[in-house]
């Protein structure tokens, strides 16, 4: 899997500031999930407009179920990030925790 992806990049043609395209995948509603090749510098200011896509068309079956399933993975990932931030809250009081403790008997 790996070398059939380099031998992928190796075929690439470069992108219009001469570097070899990296592959991404888009999320918008008309292509969800569909793979594109474009400039490894793709949403910052250096970038070039390359674009081409690595997949075929996205069939209208699977537009519905990915946009189906879209907003739940969202929300998924959202209740993740809060959950994690909640964890590092918790883990920093506990470390003052033990510091309080550890200064009292020392000292
Ligand atoms: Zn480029």
């Amino acid at each position: 899997m790996e070398d059939s992806h380099s031998l992928q990049k190796l075929n690439r043609k470069l992108c219009y500031c001469g570097h070899i395209p990296v592959m991404k995948t888009s999320w918008t509603e008309s292509n969800p999930g569909r793979r594109f090749w474009g400039c490894r510098f793709y949403g910052k200011d250096d970038a070039c407009d390359f674009f081409d896509w690595a997949d075929p068309t996205v069939h209208d079956r699977y537009k519905l179920v990915i946009n189906g399933l879209l907003p739940k993975k969202n929300e998924g990932e959202k209740e993740k990030e809060k959950l994690s931030k909640t964890m590092r809250m918790y883990r920093l009081f506990f470390s003052l925790v033990v510091l309080y403790f550890v200064v009292r008997v020392v000292f």
